[in-house]
């Protein structure tokens, strides 16, 4: 599945999750997180013995330990992001060709096979996913986030990469090659994740020097004192 699909399933998953357990949401760190497990498609360059498409990073069971510290730490609020991890390989990878579910216990490939990840069904599937979940974001207001600064939306330079990736390689004969009609969901996400990136970016190179007030410039009460005094020299 491409990143289309793959925002959408983490987006429903996770949402109904942090609204079940009554969790607050960050859409852009649900949305990296929903496409991370295909960063291993720049790690088999790396690394290709252990790194190869679908392999490690897509396992449940190196998904689950990576999430552990995290629940510990944070608990239920974790929840919804683990959600949307798990929606990568058990939902949209599963039916589009499967994938090393219980790596490192299991070497073998789980899943269906008979879905082309560039064929009809799966991009019409995509497209549904995404015409189910942006009205959804709009209604809750999530996506509204993405429009003003935050930290956060930096996160967002892994989902715009998972976007562009199988944009640039339209017209070549590889497997993540994008489907055309998937190009207007990509171009608008693009433009949502840059955005969003850009403002932020503005927001922290215009961010106005941090003037001190008398009572942080001196926390010391005797220089206070002589500062307010006049009697410095
Ligand atoms: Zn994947």
């Amino acid at each position: 599945m491409f990143a289309i699909g793959h925002f959408a399933l983490g987006y429903l998953t996770g949402k109904t999750s942090s609204t079940l357990l009554k969790t607050k949401l960050n859409l852009p760190l649900l949305l990296t997180i929903s496409v991370i497990p295909d960063i291993d498609l720049i790690l088999q360059f790396a690394e290709p013995t252990l790194f190869m498409h679908r392999g490690p990073t897509h396992s449940i069971i190196a998904q689950t330990a990576i999430m552990i510290p995290f629940l510990i730490i944070y608990r239920k609020k974790t929840l919804p992001y683990y959600a949307a991890l798990l929606s990568h390989s058990l939902l949209g990878d599963f039916f589009t060709g499967g994938f090393e579910m219980f790596w490192p216990i299991s070497q073998g490939w789980f899943g269906t096979i008979g879905l082309d990840v560039m064929g009809i069904t799966n991009v019409t599937i995509e497209l549904i996913l995404f015409a189910i979940a942006l009205p959804l974001m709009f209604k809750t207001k999530d996506i509204q986030t993405l429009l003003k600064p935050n930290n956060h939306n930096l996160a967002l330079i892994i989902a715009f990469g998972a976007v562009l990736g199988p944009m640039l390689q339209i017209g070549q004969s590889t497997e993540m090659s994008l489907p055309t009609l998937l190009m207007i969901p990509s171009i608008f996400y693009l433009c949502l994740f840059a955005y969003s990136l850009l403002i932020e970016l503005n927001a922290k190179l215009n961010k106005p020097p941090k003037i001190l007030t008398l009572n942080q410039a001196t926390p010391n009460p005797k220089a206070e004192y002589l500062l307010t005094n006049n009697s410095l020299f």
